[in-house]
């Protein structure tokens, strides 16, 4: 197999996620919201953790198990939100959903989750890479923060 450079790169990037993943490891602290997810058709399983406070995501935790897809998407998701304002994060979320539908690229929102644009060509890996970022967008909606705090849903 050759690839160019920006494939090499961005193997390189997704491995380096996947080997060191940033924000990994939940915490048992109140004022999270925590929503699992699964994706049973590549066994990824997959826990994020949330804290919004006034308006901003002040924390972002995943952890989890699956393909180095998965779980180096969700650590770029995690880098990509921590700190933005909720609107921020939607911007960025739409950003990689429409990357991995094969709907453009934008690099600036994105950052090195471009890394995963090659998604777009592997539809039956799409749902490995939007699984942390569906647990992300369930702990920031309006309805499960509304609800008592830890709450954990698990859907498959
Ligand atoms: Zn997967």
């Amino acid at each position: 197999m050759s690839y160019s450079y920006d494939e090499q790169m961005f193997r390189q990037i997704i491995m380096d996620h996947y080997k060191t993943p940033r924000f990994k490891g939940l915490v048992e602290q109140p004022g999270f919201v925590t929503v699992h997810l699964k994706n049973p058709s590549c066994g990824d399983d997959m826990q994020v953790q949330t804290q919004v406070e006034n308006g901003v995501i002040t924390e972002v935790h995943h952890d989890g198990s699956g393909c180095s897809i998965c779980c180096a998407s969700a650590s770029m998701m995690a880098q990509l939100v921590s700190g933005e304002t909720i609107e921020q994060a939607q911007a960025k979320k739409q950003a990689f959903y429409d990357m991995v539908s094969g709907q453009g690229i934008d690099e600036e929102l994105l950052d090195e989750a471009i890394s995963l644009q090659g998604v777009a060509k592997l539809p039956p890996r799409i749902k490995c890479a939007t699984l942390g970022w569906k647990a992300f967008e369930q702990t920031i909606s309006k309805e499960t923060v509304e609800q008592a705090e830890g709450v954990t849903i698990v859907t498959e």
